[in-house]
């Protein structure tokens, strides 16, 4: 049997490309976390992705979509794994 294909975060579909159980608007707000890590870590004299995340929870600034995903991050241990994946995929491509 298929395995399930809800969004952890809001139910909609997931989509499959993806690593994380997001779906497709979930997901858009994770790339974008994924991108903005270099550029944080840059304007903060070196900052861990945890560090990283937890700035973000606390922003006023940060949208709706991106604290979602944030808080399903920091409190699941397998997400936050492929999240460290991601940056230094995203790292080594730089
Ligand atoms: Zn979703």
């Amino acid at each position: 049997m298929k395995s399930q294909i809800k969004c952890v975060i809001c139910n909609r579909v997931r989509e499959d490309s993806s690593k994380m159980p997001f779906c497709s608007l979930h997901n858009a707000a994770y790339r974008n976390l994924v991108a903005k890590y270099g550029d944080w870590k840059i304007a903060y004299h070196d900052l861990s992705p945890k560090e990283f995340l937890e700035k973000l929870m606390d922003n006023e600034y940060s949208g709706k979509w991106v604290k979602e995903v944030v808080r399903e991050i920091l409190s699941h241990e397998d997400l936050m794994q492929t999240f460290l994946e991601d940056l230094a995929y995203r790292g080594m491509r730089d």
